[in-house]
């Protein structure tokens, strides 16, 4: 059986990634959209062969709980609407998968948790890389020591935001600039790399090349980590150009990844020559790997699930909060 999913927000992503995705799916399907668009339904309904009684605008979404063609809600919103939409879904009866960064506050992300617990509902987080085999060669290659303890990691992800009008650059929506959107990819990458979370953390804003269009968020940032086992990281986001690199330095040797986080193919090399690895679509396998686990009625690996979204939020924020007030964190519990 496939799992049936509703796309909720019909966006970049879902139009472009996930609904084509969703064509090559072997444990889930294209079921439903959920949509204030009315022309985007009639669309979406012709090219997907998608019964309207599987169509949802956002006023009439809660019904979605008396529709069982549709097992999973993914939701696809600006990143402030994350969280009541998925609060609404595990209301309804679903399970969720919501996309990254999980919600804008850590204090979102547990009512989040909370709901979907109350409901008996397991929430995944948009991670396709965790699901990814180069992204999981790099965590093993870091995690076992392959090539020694590692020393360093140096992580970036960024591109040029185009549309100045966009959700993206105002903080109400997207709670942040980069970091909130790629810079995300560049915390799990040390954190994956390492299988450590952070002990300290400071951060420094760029100064804005372009003020106007960055009035409400930051253009450039940089932070560094500290890690338990000694391991060391710095890292950059950015609006204002391009750049996708994870990069660990360890004892023995070195591995990279770049491109490292985007929709691939990836590329990497260690010291010793060139990483081969099957090339996957990402939406493919993150959708096929979590809905595999609610078939076969598993509980989802923690690393993919609403317990790691609120531990990337916190230090999201504990980020701005180190580069407002220029001090180191303390990230121990
Ligand atoms: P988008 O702007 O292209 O799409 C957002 C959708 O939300 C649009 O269909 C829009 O109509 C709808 N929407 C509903 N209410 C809205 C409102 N009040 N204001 C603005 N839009 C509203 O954005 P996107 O690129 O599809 O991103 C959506 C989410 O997916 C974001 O959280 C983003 O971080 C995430 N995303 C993840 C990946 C990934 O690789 N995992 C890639 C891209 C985006």
């Amino acid at each position: 059986r496939k799992l049936g999913i509703a796309l909720v927000g019909l966006g970049y992503y879902s139009a472009n990634l996930l609904a084509p995705a969703l064509q090559e799916t072997k444990n889930c399907r294209l079921a439903g959209i959920v949509t204030g668009t009315p022309s985007k339904a009639t669309e979406w309904m012709q090219k997907y062969n998608i019964p309207k009684a599987n169509v949802y605008d956002y006023k009439n979404f809660d019904r979605i709980a008396d529709n069982k063609d549709i097992d999973v809600v993914y939701v696809v919103l600006p990143n402030s609407m994350h969280a009541e939409y998925v609060i609404r879904a595990a209301q309804a009866g679903k399970h969720v998968i919501c996309e990254k960064p999980m919600a804008i506050y850590p204090k979102e992300c547990q009512a989040m948790i909370d709901a979907c617990k109350k409901a008996n509902k397991q929430l995944a987080i948009g991670y396709r890389l965790h699901y990814e085999p180069f992204t999981k060669e790099i965590m093993r290659l870091g995690q076992e020591k392959v090539f020694g303890a590692v020393k360093f990691i140096e992580s970036s992800d960024g591109f040029r935001s185009g549309d100045p009008t966009q959700w993206r650059l105002k903080k109400s929506m997207a709670g942040g600039g980069p970091l909130m959107d790629v810079g995300i990819y560049a915390v799990q990458g040390t954190r994956y790399v390492t299988g450590e979370e952070p002990i300290s953390v400071t951060a420094q804003f760029a100064p804005k090349t372009d003020p106007v269009k960055f009035k409400d968020v930051e253009e450039t940032m940089f932070w560094q980590f500290e890690f338990p086992g000694g391991a060391v990281s710095n890292s950059t986001t950015s609006y204002a150009s391009g750049v996708e690199r994870l990069y660990a330095s360890c004892e023995k040797g070195w591995f990279e990844l770049s491109p490292a986080f985007g929709y691939g193919p990836l590329k990497g090399r260690t010291s010793k020559g060139p990483i081969e690895m099957p090339v996957v679509n990402h939406q493919a396998a993150h959708m096929d790997g979590v809905c595999k686990d609610l078939l076969d009625g598993k509980q989802l690996p923690d690393h993919v699930t609403g317990a790691e979204g609120l531990r990337d939020t916190k230090l999201l924020q504990a980020i701005y909060q180190a580069a407002e007030t220029g001090r180191k964190i303390n990230l121990k519990a």
